[in-house]
């Protein structure tokens, strides 16, 4: 796995790329863990938003920092980006 062009540290102000203007996310996908054993550490420094960590339990994602790039999810096995939303109204 090579990384290219992305950034090594999080951002100076998590969490700032993934709210609008009137303070709601914007996000058309998010990341979700489908398989922890196969997440790979290392993508905690690819997330430009900081919005992954590492826990007693493994890699956790705070959606109230996460904007939804696929950064991780792209980088990483385990990961996989899913549509924020599903339901009457559609998919988005
Ligand atoms: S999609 Fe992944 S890399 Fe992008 S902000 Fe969310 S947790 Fe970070």
């Amino acid at each position: 796995m090579v990384a290219k062009n992305l950034p090594t540290v999080p951002s100076g102000d998590p969490g700032a790329l993934a709210k609008a203007a009137n303070g709601a996310i914007q996000r058309i996908n998010r990341p979700e863990i489908t398989d922890p054993a196969r997440v790979n550490p290392i993508v905690l420094l690819y997330c430009p938003d900081g919005a992954l960590s590492l826990d007693e339990k493994g890699i956790a994602i705070s959606y109230k920092l996460c904007k939804g790039c696929g950064i991780c999810a792209k980088e990483s096995e385990g990961i996989a980006m899913v549509p924020e939303y599903t339901g009457p109204k559609g998919v988005f």
